[in-house]
């Protein structure tokens, strides 16, 4: 079938309705656009697994703090859609923030420690953003399946939870991290990294597989990674750690002793980007 774009809420509805009537299985990739190949491999996994793919194509106003990007986040729909068709997705739900938000929204998914460590310090209202959103998705889609990036690890940590604690029927599928032929993660947010900043924000991946490294020869001790990894990010004039950290897997909460399934994470500033990367010791 013809990839379709969609603004709102009723033709999302109208056309999963039709799907379902044909007993069509239905598969939801949520994106903020500026879609790159991590995206596209979420649409491609998607496509697999399901009949019919939607993804949503939305920079979600409420999961940005006041002096965050929102404004300038990059937005290019034609060109998404051109990606979207060609890894196999069905329609793009591109609502406005008012179809989403509207006047009198006053109803929030909020979550307490999982958000509460991470990227959460520094971006205290982010997780009740995605949460909120994602919410809404899935009770706009109804979704079989969602697909999310372990690029951003807490937050597939916080749905899967969320989707636990709130009883959503819906199965949550982390696909892996898709990186630049440098080892830098792709996120739309390079966009903003001038010349200078593009090299060296190549710390964070170094940094990434020098950890996974230490894991993989044997290393326990928890400081003694993180310590290496924080010289060498460190080492880069551009870069301004904001926090690098191993934590429980399932609770998000710091660990000294790598004696159960954790995650590695780091968010650093290059420049006034702040870019995140992460590895799961499962998957080293
Ligand atoms: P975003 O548009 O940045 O909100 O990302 C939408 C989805 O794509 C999230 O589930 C992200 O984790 C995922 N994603 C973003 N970048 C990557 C990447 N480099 N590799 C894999 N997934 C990604």
């Amino acid at each position: 079938m013809k990839m379709k774009i969609v603004k709102t809420i009723d033709e999302v509805r109208a056309q999963v309705k039709e799907w379902r009537k044909q007993g069509l299985t239905v598969g939801l990739v949520p994106t903020m656009g500026y879609l790159h190949e991590g995206h596209a491999s979420l649409i491609e996994a998607s496509h697999r697994d399901n009949d019919r793919t939607v993804v949503s194509d939305f920079v979600n106003p409420i999961q940005f703090g006041p002096t965050e990007d929102l404004e300038s986040y990059p937005r290019d729909l034609e060109r998404d859609a051109k990606v979207v068709e060609e890894h196999g997705g069905d329609l793009i739900f591109n609502p406005e923030p008012s179809e989403m938000y509207h006047q009198g929204f006053t109803s929030f998914v909020d979550m307490t420690v999982l958000t509460q460590e991470l990227c959460g310090l520094s971006r205290p209202v982010h997780f009740r953003g995605v949460c909120t959103v994602v919410s809404k998705l899935f009770n706009i889609v109804k979704p079989d399946r969602a697909y999310f990036g372990k690029k951003d690890a807490q937050q597939l940590a916080v749905i899967r939870h969320m989707v636990d604690d709130l009883n959503m029927d819906i199965e949550i599928i982390g696909c892996p991290i898709v990186r630049e032929a440098d080892g830098l993660a792709k996120s739309s947010r390079n966009t903003y990294l001038n010349a200078d900043e593009r090299k060296a924000a190549l710390v964070l991946s170094q940094a990434i597989f020098k950890g996974m490294d230490m894991v993989r020869s044997g290393e326990k001790d928890c400081a003694v990674i993180l310590d290496a990894m924080k010289a060498h990010i460190n080492a880069e004039p551009l870069a301004k750690i904001d926090y690098v950290k191993m934590v429980d897997c399932a609770t998000m909460q710091q660990i000294t002793a790598l004696d159960r399934p954790a995650l590695c994470a780091m968010a650093v500033y290059i420049g006034k980007t702040r870019l995140i990367d992460n590895f799961f010791t499962e998957d080293v």
